[in-house]
């Protein structure tokens, strides 16, 4: 566990720069941002941003920009193209997100699989198969695309590792795209994570643990196998303090950015106690 940080925000005035010196506040040394509100795909022009000045500072305090992760807006879904023009409109808004990432010279782009809504799982992955092909065939930059578990709320795909085995034996363009595993999304799609190593080994054995890029570290407000995907505090949800700091320190991950997105408390951002926990050890709260 090296590279370990928060979701911050990136807002006015002081854009990619604001979210680096709140990122650098909680200790961290890894982030994750939306390019904008990750519910619409209102984006401010790329040159209002302040990614240079960003930049700057998380490398004069000994960063990475291999740790710098953007999400995709979770409305795009390529995982249904019953209606042709929202699924190009998914299709060229990933593009421009792809290029958005490059600017903050991100490596991942964390992306949800999507949801079949009502078409079925294959269904959903071949439409899904499409779109991305025909995204990364377009877009023009070397991003990689990190493919979020799922919980499996309503019909949404990736819930399931052999999903993501099935994705990679089908997909042509192998190289760009990874695997992003939320914690709190594969308790509420049935695993347990009482093994940690045991999780990790299946993860090998159905993927290939070279395709896991980033790791999104939540606790789980509802019970294993839940289907529910709402996130808590570490310690205060179902999965508990202790399996989430046993995961975090796997050897295994020590090259993989771990990011929080556990919600705020009381109006205010966890990340500083929760990151400083999970270096010392202790059980907070
Ligand atoms: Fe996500
Ligand atoms: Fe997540
Ligand atoms: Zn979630």
């Amino acid at each position: 566990m090296k590279y370990l940080g928060s979701h911050v925000g990136l807002s006015s005035p002081d854009y990619f720069l604001g979210s680096v010196n709140e990122a650098l506040s909680y200790g961290a040394t890894a982030l994750m941002l939306y390019t904008g509100a990750p519910q619409n795909t209102l984006r401010k022009d790329i040159a209002e941003l302040r990614i240079e000045e960003g930049k700057a500072k998380w490398l004069s305090a000994g960063n990475s920009l291999d740790h710098v992760v953007i999400h995709a807006p979770y409305i795009i879904n390529l995982a249904n193209r019953t209606k042709p023009e929202a699924f190009a409109f998914a299709k060229d808004f990933l593009k421009e997100e792809l290029c958005r990432s490059a600017a903050f010279g991100a490596k991942w782009l964390v992306l949800h699989p999507g949801a079949h809504v009502g078409q079925g799982d294959e269904e959903g992955l071949s439409a899904l198969i499409e779109g991305l092909t025909e995204v990364l065939n377009e877009d023009g930059t070397d991003v990689t695309i990190a493919l979020e578990t799922m919980a499996g709320k309503g019909s949404e795909i990736g819930r399931t590792f052999e999903f993501f085995r099935d994705f990679f034996e089908r997909f042509p363009l192998k190289h760009r795209v990874g695997v992003c595993l939320d914690t709190c999304h594969v308790h509420d799609a049935g695993y347990d994570l009482s093994d940690p190593e045991g999780l990790l080994d299946e993860f090998d054995r159905l993927i290939g643990l070279d395709r896991l890029k980033v790791v999104h570290l939540n606790d789980s407000k509802n019970v294993r196998g839940a289907h529910k995907d709402r996130h808590a505090n570490l310690g205060k949800g179902e999965i508990g303090f202790e399996k989430l700091y046993r995961f975090a320190h796997l050897s295994r991950l020590d090259e993989i950015p771990i990011i929080l997105e556990t919600p705020w408390i009381d109006g205010k951002p966890p990340y500083k106690e929760e990151i400083a926990a999970l270096r010392k050890g202790e059980m907070i709260g």
